[in-house]
């Protein structure tokens, strides 16, 4: 792939503050405020007035099996799906959560055994999306426990749930279980399946499958996650989590996404799937796709030179959404220090790039996952100060 645009830092001085070049830049987390020159542009048509008497109820629709999900963002999940064809929706039950975290722990609590006289084991392959065993430990219950690395697991006759993460946070791979044993329950994290990260391949059929708005739309303050869950016993004690977590989902959220979700699918409809970046405009994954091919061309670049780090390589696999074949453009960037003695962390953070150790994903330190979804500036900053570093290795300090 050829780098469309290299530029030389965007930012004026004045933009920058009173950091200067030198500030530290937090690439720890996913924070995906990459996308919000996009909703910038979308001026009025994504702005919402919600007038002072709507909705006040706790409940959107009492007749649904989620009683709290308001219908609008009930359509337009169903509308999305049908249109960048990543998931089935036909035979399955929308169940909505503040953020896919709560979801996650919604359907941990579903998919336990809780007759079994020992805690049910969640596990995951390394390496793992780092909240997932604080999530399942952190308030001790009796219901389930964190049980580690799915690709280690051997306890036989035992109650488990593989979490599979595909695309993969952090590496960007893609997953199948790899346990395979009776008993066994699957639960599919397909936050990053969306056209911008990866190719849609088919569309996902799991017997439950989350995804969320903030890897979708970029709209992680808003705290809007989704199942699609086959079995309705399953759902309904989501739904039982919920309620007695928080007694619903803010509507006001739901009503936000449920329009930030129409004009993605409005935009797919209007300016076709492929990424066209002329006077015509774009759809919101041709921009997607546009501006992190873009970032991986360039921080592959960064990377080439000295040998000191790496990162993963990924098929290309044709995508039915953008009619092309594509090669995945993670939301991470996986680095891995060649020098099996480097803490990669460690050396980022002597340049001021905060990223998360290998350690939090049960990995070594030698890998550090850095965000690749933060805003324009500092992601210039990244580059440069890789750059910097694959120069003159030896002076890394
Ligand atoms: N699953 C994965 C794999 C994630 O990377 C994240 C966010 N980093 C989440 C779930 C949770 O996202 P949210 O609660 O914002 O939907």
């Amino acid at each position: 792939i050829m780098c469309i645009n290299n530029p030389p830092l965007r930012v004026s001085t004045s933009e920058r503050g009173d950091y200067g070049d030198d500030r530290v830049i937090n690439l720890d987390a996913g924070d995906p405020t990459m996308y919000e020159t996009y909703w910038k542009k979308m001026g009025k048509k994504a702005t919402m007035v919600i007038p002072g008497w709507r909705s006040m109820s706790y409940y959107s629709n009492g007749r649904s099996l989620c009683w709290f999900l308001e219908p609008d963002l009930c359509q337009q999940i169903l509308r999305l799906h049908r249109v960048v064809g990543n998931a089935i929706t036909e035979g399955r039950y929308i169940v909505v959560g503040n953020g896919s975290s709560q979801l996650i722990l919604a359907a941990l609590y579903a998919l336990s055994s809780p007759e079994s006289s020992e805690p049910t084991d969640v596990v995951s392959a390394v390496p793992y999306y780092s909240s997932y065993p604080s999530m399942c430990d952190y308030l001790k219950t009796a219901l389930f426990k964190w049980g580690g690395d799915a690709s280690k697991y051997e306890k036989e006759g035992s109650n488990y749930i593989e979490i599979v993460t595909s695309p993969n946070n952090p590496d960007g791979s893609l997953r199948e279980p790899v346990v395979n044993r009776s008993g066994g329950k699957l639960l599919h994290d397909l936050a990053y399946y969306w056209p911008h990260y990866t190719s849609i391949t088919a569309p996902a059929d799991f017997d439950v499958a989350l995804f969320t708005a903030s890897k979708c739309t970029g709209h992680a303050g808003s705290r809007i996650g989704w199942a699609l869950v086959k079995d309705p016993e399953i759902a309904m004690k989501m739904v039982k989590f919920i309620e007695l977590n928080t007694i619903g989902v803010s509507k006001d959220s739901q009503l936000r996404a449920a329009r930030m979700l129409s004009i993605v699918s409005d935009s797919c409809e209007q300016f076709g799937s492929t990424n066209v970046s002329d006077n015509r405009g774009e759809s919101f994954y041709g921009f997607g796709h546009r501006l992190m091919t873009e970032r991986w061309c360039r921080i592959r670049q960064a990377v080439k030179h000295g040998g000191m780090f790496t990162l993963p390589e990924f098929p290309t696999a044709y995508c039915t959404f953008l009619h092309q074949p594509t090669e995945s453009r993670p939301a991470f960037a996986w680095l891995k220090c060649e020098d099996e003695e480097e803490d990669c962390a460690g050396l980022l953070r002597r340049h001021k790039i905060l990223g998360r150790s290998g350690v939090s994903f049960g990995c070594s330190p030698q890998f550090v996952r850095v965000s690749m979804l933060d805003r324009d500036d500092n992601f210039d900053l990244l580059v440069q100060r890789i750059s910097k570093i694959t120069a003159a290795p030896n002076n890394s300090e």
